[in-house]
C-alpha cells in the first residue's frame, strides 16, 4: 500500500496583508523543523495580494503556497478572476476549491469545480477540493448522498491517472468555524467514504489519494484526528493564524 505523506494547510481566509504575511512567514519558518524532518507536508493557503510575499520568505522552506480560489478559463470576459496558468506563473504550487464558504458566500457550484479541478491539474496546481455537508445535511442523514454528488461531480472531468494528483479536503460545515470539531469516528467515518468513492474509479488512485479533515482543528484536537487511518492530514483555518498552532499541528502529524 502506498505510505501517503500526511498534509497540514492553512487556510488564511480572509486575513494577511502583505506585512502580516512577512511576520508570519518568518515567524513560521523559525517553528518548523528542516523539511526532510518534518512529519507532514505543510502549506499555506492565502489571499492573492499576499501570494508573492509567501512565495518568496518560502522559497526553499518546502512550504507549500497555495491560492484560495482560481477561474477554470484562460482568458476571457471575468472581470475580477485569476487563472491557473496566472498563479503558476506568480510561482504558486496549489489552490484551494470548493471551499463552503466560496460555496456559500459567492456562488460556487459543483458544475464550476467540474471545470476548475481538471484546469488546475493541467496547469500544473495541485487542487485541494473542499466538499462537505451541513449540519441539516448530516441530520437527515443526507452526508452520503452530498459526498457522493461532490465528489462526483469535482472529479467527473478528471482522468483516472490524475485522480490522486488531487487533495480532497473533508469539511463538515457544521465544523467550519464553530469550535464543534467532528470526533475523529465522525472524521473517519465520512473519509473513508470519500476513499470509497474515489475507489469506484480507480482502487489505486483511492490508496494514493490524500483526504484531509477540516473544521475546527487545534493543537488540542489534532493528535486524535490526524491518528485516523484515512485522516491524511487537516485543513485548518482559525487555528492557522497563529503560526505556533500550525507547527504544533503539523507536529502532531507523527503521532
Ligand atoms: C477552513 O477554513 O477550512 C476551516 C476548517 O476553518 P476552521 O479551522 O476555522 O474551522
Amino acid at each position: 500500500m502506498p505510505e501517503r505523506r500526511p498534509y497540514i494547510a492553512g487556510n488564511w481566509k480572509l486575513w494577511g496583508t502583505r506585512a502580516q504575511a512577512t511576520e508570519y512567514c518568518r515567524r513560521l519558518l523559525t517553528l518548523l523543523p528542516e523539511a526532510s524532518r518534518r512529519p507532514a507536508d505543510v502549506g499555506l493557503c492565502v489571499p492573492f495580494t499576499a501570494l508573492d510575499t509567501c512565495i518568496e520568505l518560502l522559497q526553499g522552506s518546502g512550504v507549500l503556497v497555495a491560492a484560495q480560489n482560481m477561474h477554470a478559463e484562460e482568458t476571457g470576459a471575468f472581470t475580477g478572476e485569476v487563472s491557473a496558468a496566472m498563479l503558476v506563473e506568480a510561482g504558486v504550487q496549489s489552490v484551494v476549491l470548493g471551499h463552503s464558504e466560496r460555496r456559500q458566500h459567492d456562488g460556487e457550484t459543483d458544475r464550476a469545480l467540474q471545470e476548475k479541478v481538471p484546469a488546475a491539474l493541467a496547469a500544473g496546481l495541485q487542487p485541494i477540493l473542499c466538499v462537505g455537508e451541513t449540519e441539516a445535511e448530516r441530520e437527515a442523514g443526507d452526508m452520503q448522498r452530498k459526498l457522493r454528488h461532490q465528489i462526483g461531480e469535482g472529479l467527473e472531468e478528471v482522468a483516472d491517472d490524475r485522480l490522486a494528483d488531487v487533495v480532497v479536503a473533508y469539511e463538515p460545515i457544521w465544523a467550519i468555524g464553530t469550535g464543534q470539531v467532528a470526533t475523529p469516528d465522525l472524521a473517519q467515518e465520512a473519509i473513508a467514504f470519500v476513499r470509497a468513492l474515489v475507489a469506484s474509479r480507480s482502487e489505486e488512485a483511492a490508496e494514493s489519494l490524500r483526504v484531509l479533515y477540516g473544521g475546527s482543528v487545534k493543537p488540542e484536537n489534532a493528535v486524535e484526528i490526524l491518528a485516523q487511518p484515512d485522516v491524511d492530514g487537516a485543513l485548518v483555518g482559525g487555528a492557522s493564524l497563529d503560526p505556533e498552532s500550525l507547527a504544533r499541528i503539523a507536529a502532531a502529524a507523527a503521532g
